[in-house]
């Protein structure tokens, strides 16, 4: 079972790469049973939408 040091981890490798479908699986099975780190997914959702916005999509 992940913890959610590992999760956050997670989270923000997924902004770089791909996660390894193992990976995905844990990360969402962390996600359901931990609400600091839905959280947190949200909060890091929100900051790439910016990010993309600014990089000028389009
Ligand atoms: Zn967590």
């Amino acid at each position: 079972m992940m913890n959610c040091k590992q999760a956050t981890h997670l989270m923000s490798e997924d902004l770089d790469r791909p996660l390894r479908w193992r990976e995905r699986m844990a990360l969402r099975f962390h996600l359901m049973m931990c609400g600091g780190c839905r959280n947190f997914r949200q909060q890091i959702a929100f900051l790439r939408a910016a990010m993309r916005m600014r990089s000028g999509g389009n």
